[in-house]
C-alpha cells in the first residue's frame, strides 16, 4: 500500500510551503513534493520562484544597486565626498544574493524538519483517488503516495515570446537577469511591468543604458494613474528610457549584438543592444500535473479553476498561489495556503481578496491597496480624495527623498477607505497601515484621528487622510464651496 498522508502539497513556493507548515501545525500528517534543483549547487531546494529566482534575489540586487547608485550620485548633498571612484564588484554582489537565497531556502528545510513535514524530492503527478506519483530528478525512482487531501501549489513560469527566443546569457528571462556577472552597456527590457521596472532599475543603477519596450499605451494600467504618471516622470529622469506602444516583433543576434525590431505609433523601429531581458508576464505552471483520467477543470488561461475557498472541481483537491486566479504575488499565495490548511482542519477561514497590497520595489517605491480612482469612476462610486506630497514631509526632506505622494480614496457617503496609493520612500512599508485600516473596514476619519509619530513618513498617510476631508495641516486644501 502507498504511504498515506492527510495532506500532500505539490510545490514549495510561498503558497505551498506556508500551506504545509500550517497543516502540520494543525496536526495533519503532511508531505510536500518539490522538484526544484538549484542551478549553481545542483542540489534540491525548497522555496519556489519567490526564494530562488523571484522576490528575494531581486530585492537583494535592488538593495545593492541602490547603495551603489546613492554612493555615486547622491552623497554630495549630504556634504559627503568620496575620494576616487566608487566601484562595484558584480560577482561579489551576485554571490551575496546567492548566499541570502541559500540561507532562506535552507531555512525552509529546517522549518519542514521542525514541523515534521516530509519533503518528497521530485516531480509530482496527480492520479485518480488522490494518489500522487513522485518521480526523482534522474527519473530512476517513482513512488506513489495517497493523500486524504491534495494542495496544488505549482506556481508559474515566465511567458516566452516566440519573437524573441531566449539565448544563453544574451537574451534572458527574469531568472537569467539575476545572474549576470558583468554589466551590459546597452540593455533592452521587453515589458514595463513589475519585473521590467525592478530589473531595469537594477541594471540602470549599475551603469547600463536601459530601454524598456512596452506594448501598451498606458504606463502601469493596473495602478492609480496619478501615481503611475508621477512615477513614470521619475523613472525617465533617472535615465530609464521607457517607450510605450512599442510592440516587439522580432530579434536576432549577430556578433554579440541583439537587433530588435518593434512597431510603435510612428511605424517600424530598430534597436541594437548587447543584452535583453524578456519580462512579458508569467503563466500558471500545470504541465503534466494531472494524469489523463483526472478530471481537473482549468480555465482558458491554463489556471486551475477554483472557488473563493481555493477548492478545485475535485473534492479534497485544492489549489493556491500563482496557479489560480488573482494577482501573482507571494503574500496572496501564502494566505491562500493558510486558509486552505485551516479549512482542511475544519475551521472556517476565508481570505479578503479586496485588501491584498501590491508593491513595486523601485525608487521611488510604488504601493497600493484597494480601488484606483479610475476603477471608482468606472464603477460610479462617489469618493473623496486626499493626497499629500512627500515634498511637504519633514522626514522625507531629511532623507532627501521628497519625490512622490500618498493618496487616500474614501467613500463619499460612508467615508470607508476604498483605496490607498503611494509612490515614494518606504511605500512598501507604509502600505501596511492602509491594509490594516481596510481589513478593519476603517474610514479616513479613523486614520485622521490616529496619532502618528513625528517626524515619520507615516505622517504623509495621516495628512492624505485629513486631506480627504479638506483639512490637511501641512499643505493648502482645496477651496471649500
Ligand atoms: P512558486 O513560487 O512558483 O513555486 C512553485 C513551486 O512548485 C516551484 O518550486 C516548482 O519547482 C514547484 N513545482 C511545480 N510543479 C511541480 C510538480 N509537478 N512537482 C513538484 N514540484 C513542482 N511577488 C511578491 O509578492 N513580491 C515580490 O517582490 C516579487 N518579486 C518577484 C520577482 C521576480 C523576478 C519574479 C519572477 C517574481 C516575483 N514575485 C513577487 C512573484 C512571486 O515570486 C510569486 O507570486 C510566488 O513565488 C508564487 O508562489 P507559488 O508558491 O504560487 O509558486
Ligand atoms: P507583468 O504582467 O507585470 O508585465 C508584463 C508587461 O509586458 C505588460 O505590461 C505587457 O503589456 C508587456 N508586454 C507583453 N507582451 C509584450 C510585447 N510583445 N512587447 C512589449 N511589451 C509586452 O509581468 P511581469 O513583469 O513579467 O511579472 C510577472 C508577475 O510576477 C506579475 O504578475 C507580478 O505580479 C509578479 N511580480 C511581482 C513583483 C512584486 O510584487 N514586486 C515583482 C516581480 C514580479
Amino acid at each position: 500500500m502507498a504511504d498515506a498522508f492527510d495532506v500532500i502539497v505539490i510545490g514549495s513556493g510561498p503558497a505551498g510551503y506556508v500551506a504545509a507548515i500550517r497543516c502540520a501545525q494543525l496536526g495533519l500528517k503532511t508531505a510536500c513534493v518539490e522538484k526544484w534543483i538549484n542551478n549553481k549547487s545542483n542540489k534540491p531546494a525548497l522555496g519556489g520562484t519567490c526564494l530562488n529566482v523571484g522576490c528575494i534575489p531581486s530585492k537583494a540586487l535592488l538593495e545593492s544597486s541602490e547603495k551603489f547608485d546613492e554612493s555615486r550620485h547622491h552623497m554630495a548633498e549630504h556634504g559627503i565626498s568620496i575620494d576616487g571612484q566608487v566601484n562595484i564588484d558584480v560577482p561579489a554582489m551576485i554571490a551575496r544574493k546567492d548566499k541570502i537565497v541559500g540561507e532562506l531556502t535552507g531555512g525552509i528545510a529546517q522549518l519542514f524538519k521542525a514541523n515534521g513535514i516530509e519533503w518528497l524530492q521530485g516531480t509530482g503527478k496527480i492520479f485518480p483517488d488522490k494518489h500522487v506519483q513522485v518521480t526523482s530528478a534522474d527519473g530512476k525512482t517513482v513512488n506513489s503516495y495517497a493523500g486524504e487531501n491534495i494542495i496544488i501549489a505549482t506556481g508559474s513560469v515566465p511567458f516566452e515570446l516566440p519573437a524573441t527566443p531566449l539565448h544563453e546569457d544574451v537574451v534572458v528571462d527574469s531568472a537569467g537577469a539575476l545572474d549576470w556577472t558583468d554589466i551590459p552597456k546597452r540593455l533592452c527590457v521587453i515589458g514595463a511591468g513589475v519585473i521590467g521596472l525592478e530589473l531595469g532599475s537594477v541594471w540602470r543603477r549599475l551603469g547600463s543604458e536601459v530601454v524598456v519596450l512596452e506594448a501598451q499605451d498606458t504606463f502601469l494600467p493596473m495602478a492609480d494613474q496619478r501615481i503611475a504618471k508621477d512615477s513614470l516622470r521619475q523613472f525617465t529622469a533617472q535615465g530609464l528610457d521607457i517607450r510605450l506602444s512599442a510592440r516587439v516583433v522580432s530579434s536576432k543576434i549577430e556578433n554579440n549584438t541583439v537587433t530588435i525590431e518593434y512597431q510603435d505609433k510612428d511605424g517600424d523601429q530598430t534597436l541594437e543592444v548587447d543584452r535583453m531581458i524578456v519580462a512579458v508576464g508569467r503563466r500558471a505552471f500545470t504541465d503534466d500535473l494531472c494524469n489523463d483520467d483526472v478530471e481537473m477543470e482549468f480555465d482558458e488561461r491554463g489556471l486551475v479553476h477554483v472557488n473563493d475557498y481555493c477548492e478545485t472541481s475535485i473534492p479534497g483537491i485544492y489549489a493556491v498561489g500563482d496557479v489560480v486566479r488573482g494577482p501573482m504575488l507571494a503574500h496572496k499565495g501564502s494566505e491562500e495556503g493558510v486558509m486552505v490548511a485551516e479549512r482542511i482542519a475544519g475551521q472556517h477561514s476565508h481570505l479578503n481578496y479586496e485588501a491584498i497590497p501590491s508593491v513595486i520595489y523601485t525608487l521611488p517605491e510604488i504601493a497600493w491597496v484597494g480601488k484606483t480612482e479610475e476603477q471608482l469612476k468606472s464603477d460610479g462610486i462617489k469618493y473623496n480624495a486626499g493626497s499629500f506630497p512627500f515634498a511637504a514631509s519633514g522626514r522625507a526632506k531629511a532623507m532627501a527623498q521628497t519625490a512622490g505622494m500618498v493618496r487616500v480614496l474614501a467613500d463619499a457617503e460612508t467615508d470607508r477607505v476604498l483605496g490607498v496609493h503611494i509612490c515614494g520612500p518606504s511605500a512598501s512599508e507604509l502600505i501596511g497601515q492602509a491594509v490594516i485600516v481596510m481589513e478593519y473596514e476603517g474610514t479616513s476619519e479613523d486614520i485622521a484621528r490616529t496619532v502618528f509619530s513625528h517626524p515619520t513618513l507615516s505622517e504623509a498617510v495621516h495628512e492624505a487622510a485629513l486631506g480627504a476631508d479638506n483639512r490637511a495641516i501641512h499643505i493648502a486644501n482645496r477651496k471649500r464651496n
